[in-house]
């Protein structure tokens, strides 16, 4: 008796950690800022987020089905969606990346290695803004004007950015350029573009029509999906 119990509480802990190993950490991600879990909602497939609502659900004590997981991820699509600015700003640090990878390219063709060097490094900075950003990394404005950024890497200082004459940041970096200048010059970038386009152009309208279009797909193919996430469940 004793033994088969035994077995039975190694199976279980076996079955635990396969599950674990597959699902989202909701605790985890419960705790992430709103900005931060926005960005990591948006990079999950529709398996991960039945998933975490699944987890959910569970907790909060809902007896769920296929149709109320569906409405629980239609409303955090909703809540979650990215922004006109948010999208502003990525569009902005993604066309740096391309216009700097395009000099560098050219840079190194005509034989400037110091250039190729420089828009390589500058190709790189606007790529891991654009990487912090889409994680949720938001700056934060200073009363004295400058921007405050966390740093990458636990221990090391914060990135302090201002206008001094040019961007400088009061890390070991300072006016070299490096990921918080980048996006703190996306967003300006960004924000003078929101500027330009202020007349509601008809590409929006065609891209949210897209989306739309998208979303169904991505609702048909979730049904099968969720079916299959029941099963992993019930045990
Ligand atoms: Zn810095």
């Amino acid at each position: 008796m004793q033994n088969h119990r035994r077995h039975t509480d190694a199976q279980l802990d076996s079955q635990r950690a396969t599950c674990e190993g597959t699902r989202i950490d909701l605790a985890a991600f419960l705790a992430l800022s709103s900005e931060a879990r926005a960005a990591r909602w948006r990079q999950w497939s529709a398996a991960d987020k039945a998933d975490v609502v699944i987890q959910q659900l569970t907790r909060l004590g809902y007896a769920w089905d296929a149709a109320l997981v569906e409405t629980q991820i239609a409303k955090y699509d909703a809540k979650y969606a990215i922004g006109p600015i948010d999208q502003a700003v990525e569009g902005a640090l993604e066309r740096l990346a391309q216009e700097h990878s395009a000099a560098a390219r050219l840079a190194v063709a005509s034989g400037d290695k110091a250039h190729a060097t420089e828009e390589r490094r500058q190709t790189t900075a606007y790529t891991n803004a654009l990487i912090q950003y889409r994680a949720g990394v938001r700056p934060e404005l200073l009363a004295s004007g400058a921007w405050l950024l966390p740093s990458r890497r636990p221990g090391e200082a914060p990135h302090i950015v201002r206008m001094d004459g040019d961007w400088t940041c009061a890390c070991c970096a300072g006016a070299s350029m490096h990921w918080p200048i980048a996006l703190v010059i996306g967003l300006e970038v960004a924000q003078d573009a929101m500027q330009a386009h202020d007349d509601g152009a008809p590409e929006s309208e065609l891209a949210a029509a897209l989306e739309r279009t998208n979303e169904v797909l991505e609702r048909m193919r979730l049904r099968d999906r969720i079916c299959a996430a029941r099963g992993r469940y019930a045990a």
